[in-house]
Parts: C-alpha cells; structure tokens; sequence
C-alpha cells in the first residue's frame, strides 16, 4: 500500500482524507513515493491560527537562549537522520543522494548558525534633542511567517527560511512543492522530536491552491516564497492586498565568466560544476559560459568533452554523475528550449538529446547538452532552462563581458575565472548579481548573504543579512520629566 505522508497542525498530524490527495512520483522509476494531503483552505486557516495562537502564547515569550536550544538540538537530529532525509528528496526529485545529503548537513549548519544569533537580537538607545527625554528600540519577531519552497532543493531552501524566522522569534507555517514534500514532512516529525511547542512550525502540503490559500492570508507577518518568476509575481500581487511584507528567492541566467588569463583546468572543472551538478535544476546555474576569445576553442572542447564523460543513472549510487529530470513538464521544457536552441543557429557540441538505453529507462534522463556560439540574446541565453543545457557565448574584452552578462532579465549569481587579482575586483564591482564567485562556483556559507535582483527576486537568505527579514524595529520613546506640558507644543 502506498505510504502516506501527512501535514503538521497545531502538533497534530491529521489523516489523510483520499478525496485531497496527491501522489509524490519518483522521477527515476515513474513509480508513486507516497500520497500526501492537497490542504483544503480551511487546513490552511487552521495552520495560520495555530501559529498565531503559538506565536502570542508561547513563542513570543520564549527566550531567545530556549530558541537557541531548541533549534540546535533540531539541528542534531537533522545531522542524525541526514541519511534519511537524504534518500527522500532524492527519491522525490532524482538529486543526486550525496548532493542531498551534503544539503541536509548543510541544513543543519543554518539552524546552528541562526540559533547563535537567537539571543543576540538588539535595539539602540538614542540620544535624543532634550535631556528629558529617552529612546530606544526594540527588535520584534513579525509573528506568523509563511514559508514557500520549490522542489529541487526542500530541505535546504526551507533552512534559509526557517532558522532565521526562528530564531528572530516567529512562529511559521510552511509549504513544500507538491513534488518533493516528503523530506519536508519527515523534518515535522523532528521538530516536534526536538521539543519545539506544538503550533510554533505548521506544515501543509498541496499545490496553488493551497499555496494561494496561505498567501492571501492577511494574518501572516511575511511571506518567504523560493520558486519560479511567475509564481513569485503572483505571491507579490496577492500580498500586495494585504500589504504582507515578500521576500522572493526566483530564478536566474547567471554568467561563469573566463578571461584569457584563467587556469583553464579549474575553469573547466568550475564551468562544468555550475551547469551540470544537479542536472542544471538550480537556481545559480552556471548557465551562460562567456569565454574570452583567446581561450574560447579550448574552452568549448575541454567542456564539451567533459560534458560527454558525465555518467548518468540511478542518482543513489557513488558512481551517478548526473540524475534525472525532475518531473515530466520540466523534461519536456528543457526539449523544448533544446528545439529553440537549434533554432537560433548555435551550434550543439555535446548531448542535445535523451540518452538511449534500456538501463535509463523509465527515468526522465535528459544528456547534458553544450550550445557554443551563441548570440547572447538568443532564447538559450536569455531563458532559465533549470535543465542540463549549457549556453557558451564568446566574447572579446572586459566591458564586452560585463556587458552581456548584466543583459537579462536576471540577477542572482555570476562566476569570475581570472588570476588577475585587479581584474576579479573590477569585474566583481560591475556585475549585477547577488552573489559574484571568483574561481569558485555554485559554493556556499551559512555566513554568507545570498539572494537576487531583478527578476531573481529581492530580499537576503543566509548570513547575518536575514534575520532583518524576520524582525521590525518598535521605537519606544519616554519623557523624563515631571512637569505638565502645553498639550499644543509637544513636538511632532
Ligand atoms: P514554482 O513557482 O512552480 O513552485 C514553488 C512553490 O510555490 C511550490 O511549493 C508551489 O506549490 C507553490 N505555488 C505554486 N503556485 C502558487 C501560488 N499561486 N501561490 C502560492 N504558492 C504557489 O517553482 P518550482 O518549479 O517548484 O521551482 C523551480 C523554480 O524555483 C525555478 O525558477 C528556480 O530558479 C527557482 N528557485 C530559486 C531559488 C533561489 O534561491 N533563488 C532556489 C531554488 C529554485
């Protein structure tokens, strides 16, 4: 019998009703994971009042220094079931399982990073024009955040949202995607393991009408939404209703840049690591290779070449390179832009098809494909493809680089490959991005803000940067002195 899955409300995981189901399908065997509940709208009210209840009667009350504890002792558990947790995302999105592994890990440290600024949250007192008078600020939790996350990376988005509105003091309800919810679920079962107040992290399942349900919601003191352009254009037209504040993590077209001057072997490998690990599905992607005329033959060949040596199969095995696609409408996006590809005259170097071979199949493979010679405008180079599909653009001098790198829509990452160490500053100051890698790429920090402009989206994930997501400031201002002021000279 297939598994179910179910939601988190107020401490209580309610059964699952057949009549709002849906089913969780491993990309990799077509076979179905588990059912998980499609939240009705009066679920999704219900886990907004839960948090609010646990918000005012509890969580607001509990000392940053109890936060702390908490989410470090969640964040042991996380390290003590990473394994497990690993093996369910990558069941329900064919990551590779020592990617998901790593990120489960890598989860962990977020909640610890966060926890430790838990009890550090302070105001100001301000000196003001009269000596009568005293200032300060407070810095108070938002109450009830909604946190949204795409598929392709649950646990690891969800951390970036989560440990902050925690340890900020918030009380949250939370949506993983309908594709890959279970790592999500099973992280419930350890909140409530760890100890954390029943109501204080709600979790609900469902699709757009459970995710619109929640953010129209005027209650919410945030909405934190990880996932594509469109949907991150609906959340902010709904919260504009309710004037909810939005952060939103979207997507990217994010340029790996390589000078003449690089060490082409690390440039290589970084090249090939910021398209293909994880076949492409992330938002950082390295998906626009821009090389500098004289290394670009060499550069098109090497990557091409190594491209062709990935090793596709089983994304559970040590020996997998590459998984498969996600789910079937991503698969047949990334055809379709391959088809556009071809259209626009670039030239395909590697892959640019669906591997044959009775041992893929049923899985959603798609061989990781090389454009070369594209024309930065092109579709391929525009898009966000969140697929293996690398787009390899030639350019001549630095304010060429700079240029068409700067020229989409997007604006969250970019790599820089160079050994000129005025040169990585230079092009570093002029790139607009979130974040700008030099001879690195697609690494990351829990120290280290992270996030996008433009159609990538506003606001700051990581780093010391997102707690502020999470907080507003009350200024308290207090007259000293005993006298009786004219009620019509008190200064505005
Ligand atoms: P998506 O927008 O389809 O879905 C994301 C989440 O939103 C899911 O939980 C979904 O159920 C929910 N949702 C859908 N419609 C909704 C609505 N109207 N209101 C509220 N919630 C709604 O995105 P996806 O396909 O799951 O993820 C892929 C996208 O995510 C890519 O564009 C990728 O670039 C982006 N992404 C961005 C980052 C980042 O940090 N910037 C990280 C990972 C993925």
């Amino acid at each position: 019998m297939t598994e179910h899955y179910r939601m988190l409300i107020d401490g209580q995981k309610p059964a699952l009703d057949p009549a709002h189901a849906l089913s969780v399908v491993n990309p990799l065997t077509g076979q179905t994971n588990a059912m998980v509940s499609d939240a009705t709208a009066e679920q999704v009210h219900d886990a907004v009042t839960a948090a609010e209840n646990a918000f005012t009667t509890v969580w607001q009350r509990t000392p940053g220094v109890e936060r702390a504890r908490l989410m470090n002792a969640l964040a042991d558990l996380i390290d003590g079931h990473a394994d497990e947790l690993a093996q369910l995302e990558t069941d329900d999105n064919g990551k590779l399982l020592r990617e998901t592994r790593t990120q489960a890990h890598f989860a962990a440290r977020n909640y610890r990073f966060f926890a430790g600024m838990a009890d550090k949250i302070f105001g100001h007192t301000i000196p003001l024009d009269s000596y009568d008078s005293f200032d300060y600020t407070v810095r108070e939790p938002l109450g009830v955040a909604a946190l949204i996350t795409a598929w392709n990376s649950p646990l690891q988005l969800l951390a970036n949202k989560l440990a902050p509105a925690l340890a900020a003091g918030n009380t949250v309800v939370i949506k993983p995607s309908e594709l890959a919810p279970r790592s999500t679920l099973r992280l419930g079962d350890l909140v409530r393991e760890a100890g954390f107040p029943p109501g204080v992290v709600n979790i609900i399942t469902g699709g757009r009408e459970a995710g619109e349900a929640l953010t129209s919601d005027p209650r919410l003191g945030r909405i934190s939404f990880t996932g594509s352009v469109g949907t991150g254009q609906a959340i902010a037209a709904a919260a504009a209703r309710t004037l909810v504040p939005v952060t939103l993590e979207l997507g990217g077209k994010s340029a790996n840049i390589v000078f003449d001057d690089a060490d082409l072997d690390r440039a290589v490998i970084g090249a090939v690591a910021g398209i293909f690990a994880a076949g492409g599905q992330t938002c950082i992607a390295g998906s626009r290779l821009l090389v500098q005329a004289g290394v670009y033959d060499e550069m098109v060949s090497r990557v091409s070449a190594r491209a062709d040596d990935i090793v596709l199969g089983d994304p559970s095995l040590d020996t997998t390179q590459m998984g498969p696609v996600a789910n079937a409408p991503q698969l047949e996006r990334i055809e379709a832009m391959i088809a556009a590809g071809r259209d626009s005259g670039a030239t395909i170097t590697s892959g640019g098809e669906r591997p044959t071979g009775s041992d893929l199949s049923p899985g959603l493979f798609m061989r990781p494909t090389v454009f070369a010679g594209v024309d930065p405008m092109a579709r391929i180079a525009q898009e966000e493809i969140f697929g293996p599909v690398l787009s390899i653009i030639r350019f001549e001098t630095e304010d060429d680089a700079v240029s068409i790198a700067n020229n989409t829509d997007f604006a969250l990452a970019s790599g820089i490959w160079t050994n000129d160490l005025s040169r990585a500053h230079r092009i570093a100051r002029r790139l607009v991005a979130g974040t700008v890698w030099v001879n690195t790429y697609r690494s990351s920090a829990a120290q280290a803000p992270f996030g996008g402009t433009k159609k990538s989206g506003y606001g700051r994930e990581r780093g010391v940067e997102a707690i502020e997501e999470y907080l507003r400031t009350k200024n308290v201002m207090i007259d000293l002195s005993d006298s009786v002021r004219d009620p019509f000279s008190i200064q505005a």
